[in-house]
């Protein structure tokens, strides 16, 4: 019998919650643990009226390494899925390694105290993972997580080399909020205020943040957005694990909305992650902003549009030119009809969930630590048309390539 516990009841941990419920073949028992034990109760009734499945949730600080294990060793799950906070990375490895339970999460671990994105800290738990026999997938979102295994698909399928790689993120939807992040709004804005590093000629080069953007027209009428290259974390598992990339960027779409917010909250002192002194009381300016801000996991009952995120992907197949765009395009409200939340949990949520299945069922089964694009990507892009994040692979001429890659 399969047993899964999910950690993390926010945005994310919604959708896996009702994906894993959705897929009974690979999930047989399910636990959901959070810091505030009644998000996940709410998450548990809901899948309830939804599915008719029962999860079983307990509270629980993942940050309590001792606490975790005891909570693993009593429920004794084959895996534990993370959408809790990159901060809670390192912790729930050690746990599952105490307790001898392989390990899914979404996003690499970061320091709370340097916005600091890399896997040289999770890559170090390599040895006792493999020497456990047990295996730790990194990064089973969407980007990270789909965006690799489409590059992995494109590698296996259409290319023998592939020289360039852009993945583009694009939400064309509208949340009617004047200010609202996608996901964790202390992640986000973590995420993207970093310095930009992209990978040229085999170095990461570094740019000012926000400072290369031009237009980018999605396919399906999904409409034409201003995309911001940054640094975003695939792009360091990628280039090492596929080494025949010259060139591998990150875009993101933003409006000039969100830009205009995010300028006056920097300039005004909001975004600092270091703490400051408020009537005596130690505050972090982004932690604070986070408690006044929508919560992401709300934004789902307002939110209309599409989200439309993919690879432009070029090399070389029998010695001639080639050029694929892959791309899923995924609708807010249908997402918010099937599981009660918006795109960007859905995104993220569903390919976990995935990832979980596909360990579960051995049919991705490596001890170590391991990305997404070290594992065979057919069973994965079989079961993203399964689960609601059906994909869209067209060719594309040299010129378009250049277009939509953004030289
Ligand atoms: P939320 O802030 O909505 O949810 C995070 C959840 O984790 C909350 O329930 C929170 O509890 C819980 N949590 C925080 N600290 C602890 C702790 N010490 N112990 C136990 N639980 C804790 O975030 P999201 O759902 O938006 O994001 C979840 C993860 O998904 C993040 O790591 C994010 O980076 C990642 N992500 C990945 C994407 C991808 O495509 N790869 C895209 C979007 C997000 P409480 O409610 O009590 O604070």
């Amino acid at each position: 019998m399969n047993t899964v516990l999910i950690i993390g009841a926010g945005g994310v941990g919604h959708v896996v919650a009702h994906k894993c419920a959705q897929m009974n073949a690979a999930y047989d028992e399910i636990h959901l643990a959070s810091r505030t034990k009644s998000k996940c109760d709410a998450i548990a009734a809901d899948v309830k009226a939804r599915t008719g499945r029962t999860i079983t949730t307990h509270a629980i600080d993942a940050d309590d390494v001792a606490a975790t294990t005891a909570l693993l060793k009593e429920i004794k799950p084959q895996l534990v899925i993370n959408v809790a906070l990159p901060y809670q990375d390192l912790h729930l490895m050690d746990a599952c390694l105490n307790a001898g339970i392989d390990y899914l999460d979404t996003a690499n671990y970061e320091p709370l105290d340097v916005a600091k994105f890399e896997y040289s800290w999770q890559w170090e738990y390599q040895d006792r993972f493999r020497n456990a026999g047990l295996m730790a997938l990194l990064g089973s979102g969407f980007d990270p997580g789909v965006t690799n295994v489409f590059t992995a698909w494109a590698l296996k399928h259409h290319f023998d080399e592939i020289h360039t790689l852009d993945i583009i993120d694009v939400n064309g939807g509208n949340h009617g909020q004047a200010f609202a992040t996608n996901f964790n709004p202390e992640i986000n804005i973590r995420e993207v205020t970093a310095e930009c590093r992209h990978w040229e000629n085999g170095d990461f080069r570094t740019t000012d943040p926000m400072s290369m953007h031009r237009p980018f027209t999605c396919p399906e009428e999904v409409g034409t957005y201003e995309i911001y290259r940054m640094y975003h974390e695939e792009l360091e598992s990628l280039v090492k694990h596929i080494p025949t990339i010259k060139r591998a960027q990150f875009w993101m779409s933003f409006s000039p909305n969100y830009i205009n917010h995010l300028q006056v909250l920097q300039n005004v002192g909001m975004t600092r992650i270091d703490p400051v002194q408020y009537n005596g009381v130690e505050i972090v300016p982004l932690q604070f902003l986070k408690a006044v801000l929508p919560n992401p996991g709300d934004l789902g009952k307002t939110t209309q549009g599409r989200t439309c995120i993919g690879n432009v992907i070029t090399g070389i197949k029998d010695g001639q030119y080639k050029a694929i765009y892959i791309y899923n395009i995924c609708d807010h409200e249908a997402c918010f009809a099937e599981v009660g939340s918006q795109a960007i949990s859905y995104t993220t949520g569903v390919p976990a969930a995935i990832g979980g299945s596909l360990m579960l069922r051995k049919v991705w089964d490596q001890d170590g630590v391991v990305n997404m694009e070290q594992n065979d990507p057919d069973p994965f892009m079989e079961e993203l048309n399964k689960w609601g994040l059906p994909w869209q692979c067209i060719e594309l001429t040299r010129e378009q390539a250049e277009m939509l890659a953004v030289q």
